[in-house]
């Protein structure tokens, strides 16, 4: 087989990550976190006090940032012009300013150019909101991964607990519902189910079980 490309949408927290990751690790090939990306762009934003609104300051910053991924212990981590960011890029904050860069049309074009040209010479898996839809429609696997909100701002909340012990179950679902909101009524690229995505509900399902349908869907495609 050639090289492939599985593309992995769906809303936040519906464990889109955790998925890549996994499957990236079980098939040795890349995984790119294109949520990762946005939220880089955010933190370089906010800590240069970046007008969003000034397009020559857009371009400005979006020349002087590089964003790689390495893997380090089965864990990808994401550096912003050669600082680890994994784990300063995991706050509601972040999450929410990644929503407003990622609207912004040449933050777009310019990351969506980044992630075609990481995927040139390997079979990849990427994560997002548009890999099926805009970045690679022609991926060889869609998967549009999704679970109620409810559990989606569980998961959420385990995470964020780590950093922050007195952030609450309705904070947390309140920014889930309106990040939601703002991916799905995106003017450029918002948040869309394609019709040759294969839904999967995680809701109810362990995660050992989604990466297995993944696993399975793929040859079933021939893809492995
Ligand atoms: O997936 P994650 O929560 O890390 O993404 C952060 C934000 O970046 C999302 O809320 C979404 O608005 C935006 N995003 C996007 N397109 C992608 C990936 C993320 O617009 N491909």
């Amino acid at each position: 087989m050639n090289n492939y490309i599985i593309a992995v949408d769906g809303p936040s927290a519906a464990g889109k990550s955790f998925l890549s990751e996994e499957i990236a690790n079980r098939l040795g090939i890349i995984y790119i976190d294109t949520g990762a990306m946005y939220r880089a762009v955010a933190l370089y934003f906010i800590e240069n006090n970046v007008d969003m609104n000034n397009d020559n300051d857009v371009q400005k910053a979006l020349d002087e940032i590089t964003i790689k991924f390495k893997r380090i212990n089965n864990k990808i981590h994401t550096f912003l012009n050669g600082e680890d960011i994994s784990l300063k890029i995991r706050t509601e904050q972040i999450g929410m300013m990644a929503s407003k860069v990622s609207a912004i049309k040449r933050v777009r074009e310019e990351m969506i150019e980044r992630q075609r040209n990481l995927a040139k010479d390997d079979s990849v898996i990427l994560d997002g909101r548009d890999i099926g839809s805009v970045v690679f429609p022609n991926a060889n696997l869609k998967v549009f991964l999704t679970a109620d909100v409810e559990e989606r701002a569980k998961r959420r909340l385990q995470d964020l607990k780590i950093k922050n012990p007195r952030i609450t179950y309705d904070e947390v679902l309140n920014d889930i519902k309106k990040r939601d909101n703002k991916d799905i009524n995106k003017p450029i690229s918002p948040l869309i189910e394609t019709e040759d995505s294969i839904r999967i509900d995680t809701t109810s399902l362990a995660k050992e079980e989604v990466v297995n349908e993944v696993i399975r869907l793929l040859k079933e495609r021939d893809v492995l």
